[in-house]
């Protein structure tokens, strides 16, 4: 299937289509084959200054900003529904871009609809306080917009992961400039412009496409950026943090994980083995808290491990775009490689791998596909162990007591997630609070929603998404102390 898509796309800067400076285009490819399926522009430092540029003025001059935010509001639900009416359009084209099935990109787009009406509803519930003080005095609290609020964003849930934190900041009354993934910055800019015709004024949202190190660094760094949201990579996370803390400006981290599944003995293995495969095949595994190390307990573990296996070889590998497909391929040729590489140094090792092969029949061979892998007896020193692979590959290592369990699971730089599978109640709350994890599921697969935190603990990230909370953090607050004069206060 050599698909191409027949539309047009540039940069999306104060309210319009605007090509990149330099004029360089980029070739996509579909990961799915390989070909090329569309051109963007690759855009420069002086196109993120230019969309800089606009979205401080739109935050000067628009009214977006002080608002009482039932404007934002509506403009949100519209867009909102926009979405939900273009949704397959989108799918179709972030399934394209990224290869993920059909089905799950439906899911992701359905959750950016869900993400927009929860900031909507938010929009106009942003307020302060009055404060008790000594004295004649009033005090109360304003809450404000930050300004011009940078987002940058990876290519795994490309549209998804984009606007978890650009619904929140717009809805709080900020100016945003998007940077999406260099590999997949289409829906992002398709996004921008359904976002102008609801409603949202021009120049409060603009996307630059290009390089992190050109255009990412030069949005970080600019006098004009007041906060930081960053999903990707614990590498670059690092240094968007250093680059924004010389600044002292906000940053938002989501960033990799190392998910440990604990099984007790007690557990109802059906479902914990379609559970754990659900946490780490979806997306061909390319999920920032995938489930990719399993701890289970010793005397359950070939019974288990039996059923993932079953399941993982059961997954019907496809392009995307067709809907018999359960499983795409990865992003790129250098991502299939990097999953290949651990999955070939565990075997090496010594280690016994179900899967893990790159497909290569007729059909798959062009394109990017991973077999889904399930790796034992690897040393939990071992690489495949330790880092995170970023594909469809899981660990298992057996444990004899739940102290060993859990020393196992926190034995990770990471803590984004952890799930747990047990029928004992007490076993379950004690457990969940031994977790170094800013999420933890019980009897559950991964599962997240627009109105639950997302978020890590350690090296996995700093500060939340999604909840109450979300468009709070887009805000800052300043106390306003009066004096009201006329001496010592008196009861009315
Ligand atoms: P990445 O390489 O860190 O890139 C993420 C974004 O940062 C991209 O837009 C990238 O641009 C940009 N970037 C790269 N270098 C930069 C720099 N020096 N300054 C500013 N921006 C820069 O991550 P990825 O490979 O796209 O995504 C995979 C990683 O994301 C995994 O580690 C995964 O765990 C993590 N992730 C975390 C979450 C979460 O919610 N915690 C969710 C999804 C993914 P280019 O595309 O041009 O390189
Ligand atoms: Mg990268």
């Amino acid at each position: 299937m050599a698909a191409r898509i027949e539309e047009t796309f540039e940069l999306f800067i104060d309210g319009r289509p605007t090509p990149a400076t330099r004029g360089e285009r980029r070739t996509l490819l579909n990961p799915a084959t390989n070909t090329p399926l569309t051109e963007v522009p690759a855009g420069s430092a002086d196109d993120a200054r230019h969309a800089l540029e606009a979205a401080e003025k739109a935050f000067r001059d628009s009214g977006w900003a002080i608002d009482d935010g039932s404007r934002r509001a509506k403009a949100l639900y519209r867009l909102a529904r926009a979405l939900e009416e273009q949704l397959e359009a989108f799918a179709l084209v972030e399934t394209l871009n990224m290869g993920k099935t059909l089905k799950e990109s439906r899911g992701d787009i359905g959750y950016v609809v869900r993400t927009v009406e929860y900031a909507a509803g938010l929009a106009d519930k942003v307020q302060g306080e009055t404060i008790p003080v000594p004295g004649s005095r009033f005090d109360y609290t304003l809450r404000e917009p930050l300004g011009v609020t940078v987002h940058i964003a990876p290519w795994n849930y490309p549209l998804l992961l984009a606007i978890r934190s650009v619904a929140p900041a717009l809805a709080a009354g900020n100016a945003v400039v998007l940077k999406p993934a260099t590999l997949t910055p289409l829906t992002a800019l398709k996004f921008a412009k359904l976002a102008h015709d609801a409603g949202v004024p021009p120049g409060i949202l603009n996307v630059v496409t290009g390089s992190g190190g050109e255009v990412g660094e030069a949005l970080v760094t600019d006098p004009r950026c007041r906060s930081v949201a960053f999903t990707g990579s614990l590498e670059v996370g690092r240094r968007i943090a250093e680059l924004a803390a010389r600044r002292v400006v906000p940053t938002t981290l989501e960033l990799g994980g190392k998910s440990p599944v604990v099984v007790l003995p007690d557990a109802d293995l059906e479902r914990a083995a379609r559970g754990i495969a659900f946490g780490i095949f979806p997306n061909a595994g390319q999920m920032c808290w995938a489930g990719s190390r399993l701890l289970v307990h010793a005397s359950v573990a070939k019974e288990l491990v039996e059923k993932v296996v079953a399941i993982a070889k059961a997954y019907r590998l496809g392009p995307g775009a067709d809907p018999s497909s359960e499983m795409g391929p990865l992003v790129s040729r250098e991502q299939a490689d990097r999953v290949l590489g651990f999955v070939d140094e565990a075997r090496s090792a010594g280690a016994r791998v179900a899967g893990g092969t790159k497909a290569a029949e007729e059909a798959l061979g062009h394109g990017n596909f991973v077999r889904p892998a399930v790796v034992e007896g690897a040393t939990p020193a071992s690489r495949v162990v330790r880092e995170e692979v970023f594909g469809p590959v899981l660990s298992v290592l057996p444990f004899e007591t739940v102290d060993e369990a859990v020393r196992l699971a926190n034995d990770t730089d990471y803590g984004l997630f952890a799930a747990l599978w047990t029928r004992d109640l007490g076993s379950a709350h004690t457990i969940a609070r031994q977790l170094e994890a800013g999420m933890v599921a019980v009897n559950e697969a991964p599962n997240t929603f627009p109105q639950t935190p997302f978020g890590g603990y350690k090296a996995s990230g700093l500060g939340f998404e999604q909840g109450l909370d979300a468009v709070k953090a887009y805000t800052r607050r300043k106390n306003v102390m009066v004096q009201l004069g006329g001496g010592k206060p008196k009861r009315a």
